[in-house]
């Protein structure tokens, strides 16, 4: 009931305004960027005399959305900023983002940060793409196929092809969806897991990286700024040698900690099957959900403290 309300304010708000901002998370994966682009779609396909800009990091490119350039102080000022996969406002890819009319929070997440005046959020959803696939069916909007593949694209990848916990009636139902409106699944498929040759040596190198703990109940890689730099990857790309460590029955509790080129931060993505991971992540600036979560640390001197309190998890 709570989100049927919440659905149409997302309608009443996008009709009120005539410059939208959608906004992504730092670090974007596939769920923040397709939930993106999709809005976007939708928006312009729906809604007459809009401007919609995409901002925030581009993903594996490090460079950022070419929207942004064509923003100025008049249009930010005036616009709606919609935020989609992002719990923490300070985690939100875009500079002026305290210089908006109106914020409105599209999200998955466990409600950790209340922000925006505005919000449509499902924590039991496995991803964003799903909530926002829900809500344009729901309030009969036309999905195109490309604003569909987008969508499907997050939905794959935060469910892990349909495998993880919260992967649900209604995820299907989303799936269902996007394939009627278009979607080429073994496109998408090839797209997303037809590996390029540098990937795969990755993959098999990152293995051979992995430092074991507790009885093999914890395994982790370190992706240090100089290797990660030899790589010649993206973010994303680095970041999915985790699925290496993932499927063993041994190991309760994975993760993959890297330092970008020129950054001082050390990100460690963490993933379980059993273990609620985002009591730990929260605590090491980061957050997520209960078996993905993420975390920021100021150096690599806080790892060892990290994997003590994810080994105190299991014990
Ligand atoms: P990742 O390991 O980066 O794929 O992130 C897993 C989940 O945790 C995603 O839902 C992210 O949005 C979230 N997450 C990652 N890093 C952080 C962070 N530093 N703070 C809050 N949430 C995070």
């Amino acid at each position: 009931m709570e989100n049927k309300s919440n659905e149409l304010a997302l309608l009443k708000v996008i009709e009120q305004y005539e410059n939208i901002i959608i906004a992504k998370h730092v670090s974007p994966d596939w769920d923040t960027q397709g939930s993106a682009y999709a809005l976007r779609e939708i928006i312009l396909n729906n809604f007459n005399n809009k401007n919609v800009y995409v901002v925030g990091e581009k993903m594996n490119f490090g460079t950022r959305e070419e929207d942004e350039s064509k923003l100025t102080e008049g249009i930010i000022s005036t616009s709606l900023l919609i935020t989609v996969d992002v719990a923490n406002f300070e985690r939100v890819d875009f500079e002026f983002k305290e210089k908006v009319k109106e914020v409105f929070k599209v999200d998955h997440h466990l409600e950790v940060d209340n922000f925006g005046k505005g919000k449509l959020v499902d924590p039991s959803a496995i991803a964003c793409t799903q909530v926002i696939t829900l809500w344009s069916n729901n309030c009969n909007l036309k999905l195109t196929k490309l604003g569909a593949t987008y969508l499907y694209f997050g939905l794959i990848t935060d469910s892990g092809r349909f495998l993880f916990e919260k992967t649900n009636g209604k995820t299907f139902l989303a799936a269902k969806i996007l394939v009627e409106a278009g979607v080429i699944i073994t496109e998408v498929y090839s797209e997303l897991f037809l590996k390029k040759l540098e990937l795969a040596k990755w993959h098999n190198k990152a293995f051979s990286m992995a430092e074991f703990k507790n009885n093999n109940e914890i395994a982790y890689i370190k992706v240090t700024s100089d290797f990660f730099e030899t790589l010649n990857l993206g973010e994303e790309e680095v970041k999915s040698a985790l699925t290496v460590l993932s499927g063993i029955k041994e190991i309760k509790i994975w993760a993959l900690a890297y330092q970008t080129p020129g950054n001082e931060n050390v990100k460690v993505s963490i993933r379980s099957r059993d273990f609620n991971i985002n009591s730990v992540a929260t605590n090491y600036n980061g957050g997520g959900h209960k078996l993905a979560s993420g975390a920021k640390l100021n150096s690599w001197n806080e790892l060892d403290n990290l994997i003590t309190d994810l080994q105190d998890l299991i014990e």
